[in-house]
């Protein structure tokens, strides 16, 4: 069964929403497979964002994503990859759709409340990068 990978960031942790974004997910039908929460390391922030180093805004998300707890989940369940990402909303603001986690909840490009894997490729690496003890594919 496909599975995704998704942060919980530290603006939804503090708003006091995990409940809230956690039965989104359960709503679809996916299933959580794991969970944790942690105040994450610059080293794993960096090695989570590698795609991005270099770029204008790198620094500030690194900043922000090690700021204060974060919650990591395994989510399961048929399409879940794109269901995920389709639930979160886009990344641009003004393209996030109603009912989308972002467009309800973020307070902008940066504090966006959630991260989700977006292609098959990207949750097995993101997977053994937040829950390397993890077994099952
Ligand atoms: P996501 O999959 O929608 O989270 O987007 P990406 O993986 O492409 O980017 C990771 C994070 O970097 C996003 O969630 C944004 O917070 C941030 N980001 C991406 N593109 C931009 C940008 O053009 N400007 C700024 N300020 N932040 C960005």
């Amino acid at each position: 069964m496909e599975k995704t990978l998704v942060l919980i960031k530290p603006d939804a942790v503090e708003q006091n929403i995990i409940g809230n974004i956690i039965s989104l997910y359960e709503e679809a039908n996916l299933k959580v497979i794991a969970l944790k929460m942690e105040k994450v390391s610059r080293e794993t922030a960096e090695t989570h964002y590698k795609e991005h180093k270099g770029k204008v805004f790198y620094q500030e998300l690194i900043d922000f994503i090690t700021r204060s707890p974060i919650c990591a989940l395994i989510l399961e369940g048929e399409n879940c990859i794109a269901k995920v990402r389709e639930i979160n909303g886009a990344t641009k603001p003004e393209e996030q759709k109603p009912g989308t986690i972002r467009k309800k909840y973020a307070k902008g490009i940066t504090e966006n409340c959630v991260h989700a894997s977006d292609s098959l490729e990207s949750s097995k690496r993101e997977i053994k990068i937040w829950f390397p003890n993890f077994k099952g594919e």
